[in-house]
């Protein structure tokens, strides 16, 4: 939708085609008994003027809905809170009084301030991995600055080298808050998640954590109104089964008609694009594919639909919660906990909240299990989501109008993504930045968005690699 919006919004004439009865994919919404629930993604990252998401608004004219920006979310561990604050005074407090405050951890938490500030900098500019050409390599060197090029020494670290360089890797506390918030956007351990790419993903509080009036369900059907109103053209129910052709003369055909189009941008996970144009890519996304499987993640969330009171007398809206530090991340350890804000009557009926509870797990478990299985394991992953959610509302579910949990095999089957693996890959040095999936695969016409495709985090990924897929639609990469 952001990449065919800014192509319309240029003056090209562009279709979207959409399997499911409303477009939001991951990012999107489904409404049961007056409530609207995010399936995914409940945030809107960087939608603040200059932002990622900002620039999108701003090169489309579109108003959204009223953006209610988090001024902080908190994070519950086994034995503290820590708050993270959007301000950065109070956020460099809070880490001194949380974690740490000798000279390595004030030295590492400058870092992370300096290195992150960098690093949303670089990504609301012109940056574009991987580098596929001489004038990439320009483009970068400028958008990075002279001031930035200390930052490329830092391309083959991880998030532990980072925790070991500063001597702080042995504050347990500290070391299992950054391993969570690593692991919520980056889907990596410390071990293994690329440092740069962590760094921004732990700091997506500073670029601003949002949630429209509405939520995704607010945010989505004033889009979709939008991009009618620039002359786009929108199908839903529309299956692509196959794409075949070449620029200027592709074909794309849905299990519900016929469509001719000069160029494509296939914004579906790169395993699905794969699938359906085998002609066009060829074997050009093969090795891509091979290493993203080794990397996938799901993810199990619970919606509930709850009287007023249940979450009532908080200050924040937005929680995530580590239960034990001993025990590995994801599968209720490690979960967000989201709810939608009072008085958002579009999200929730009046004296109602809608609260949406999710964590990461494997998809492997959740594969070929029999009817009696599958049941059995979905209802314990609710109940483990709805009693790590009391240690913040202790009153939680015990009177819900609505209790449904989704699972991999949920989203497999409302987003079509294999195995329902979503939320972006498990990103390591060998499968991002440089040997990221790009854009433009070498195909003429036939481009690629989405979060499989550079810099892998969620919309974030999705707006960035839009910006890129619509250059190269008009020529201007
Ligand atoms: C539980 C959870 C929480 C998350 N939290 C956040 C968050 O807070 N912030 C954040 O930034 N990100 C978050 N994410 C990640 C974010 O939601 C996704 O990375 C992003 O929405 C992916 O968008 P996409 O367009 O690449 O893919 P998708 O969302 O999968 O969209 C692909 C679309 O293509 C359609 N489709 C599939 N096959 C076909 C076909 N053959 N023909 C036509 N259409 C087809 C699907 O129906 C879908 O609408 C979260 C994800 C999950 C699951």
């Amino acid at each position: 939708m952001s990449t065919a919006a800014r192509l319309q919004s240029e003056g090209l004439r562009t279709v979207v085609l959409e399997r499911h009865d409303h477009v939001g994919g991951c990012a999107g919404y489904y409404r049961r008994d007056g409530f609207a629930f995010d399936v995914g993604a409940t945030t809107l990252v960087d939608f603040q003027p200059r932002g990622v998401g900002g620039q999108l608004l701003d090169e489309i004219g579109f108003d959204p809905p009223d953006i209610d920006v988090q001024d902080a979310y908190e994070v519950r561990l086994p034995d503290r809170t820590v708050t993270l604050y959007r301000d950065r005074r109070r956020w460099n407090r809070e880490l001194r009084e949380t974690f740490g405050d000798d000279a390595a951890h004030r030295a590492f938490y400058r870092f992370l301030e300096r290195t992150s500030d960098a690093l949303w900098e670089i990504a609301r500019g012109d940056v574009k991995l991987p580098m596929q050409s001489v004038g990439d390599v320009v483009r970068n060197a400028r958008t990075l600055g002279l001031g930035n090029l200390s930052l490329l020494r830092y391309l083959r670290w991880t998030m532990a080298d980072a925790l070991n360089h500063f001597g702080v890797y042995d504050d347990v506390a500290l070391r299992k808050t950054v391993a969570a918030l690593v692991e919520d956007t980056v889907h990596a351990t410390l071990e293994e998640a690329p440092l740069l790419n962590s760094i921004l993903g732990i700091s997506i509080r500073k670029a601003g954590i949002g949630r429209a009036e509405g939520g995704m369900y607010g945010f989505w059907t004033a889009f979709v109104d939008h991009y009618a109103d620039i002359g786009g053209t929108l199908e839903t129910g529309a299956t692509v089964t196959e794409v075949t052709g070449r620029r200027g003369a592709f074909r794309i055909d849905t299990d519900s008609g016929r469509y001719r189009a000069e160029q494509v941008v296939s914004a579906l996970p790169v395993d699905l694009t794969r699938r359906i144009a085998p002609s066009v890519v060829g074997d050009r996304l093969d090795e891509h594919v091979e290493t993203l499987r080794e990397h996938e993640g799901g993810a199990v969330v619970a919606f509930l639909g709850v009287p007023e009171e249940e979450v009532a007398g908080r200050e924040f809206t937005h929680h995530q919660i580590l239960r034990d530090y001993d025990e590995p991340l994801g599968n209720g350890n490690n979960m967000f906990v989201s709810v939608s804000a009072p008085g958002d009557t579009v999200s929730a009926p009046e004296g109602h909240r809608a609260v949406i509870l999710s964590t990461h797990c494997d998809v492997d478990p959740w594969q070929d299990l029999d009817d009696e299985a599958y049941e059995r394991k979905r209802e314990a992953a609710g109940e483990r989501l709805v009693s790590g959610a009391r240690t913040v509302y202790p009153d939680l579910g015990s009177n819900p109008v609505v209790y449904e949990v989704g699972t991999p095999v949920t989203y497999e089957q409302f987003t079509n993504r294999p195995r329902g693996a979503i939320g972006g890959y498990r990103q390591t040095p060998a499968n991002t930045n440089q040997r990221a999936v790009p854009q433009d695969v070498g195909v003429d016409g036939f481009y690629l968005a989405g979060d499989t495709t550079w810099p892998g985090l969620g919309t974030v990924a999705c707006l960035v690699g839009s910006r890129i897929a619509a250059e190269h639609v008009t020529g201007r990469r």
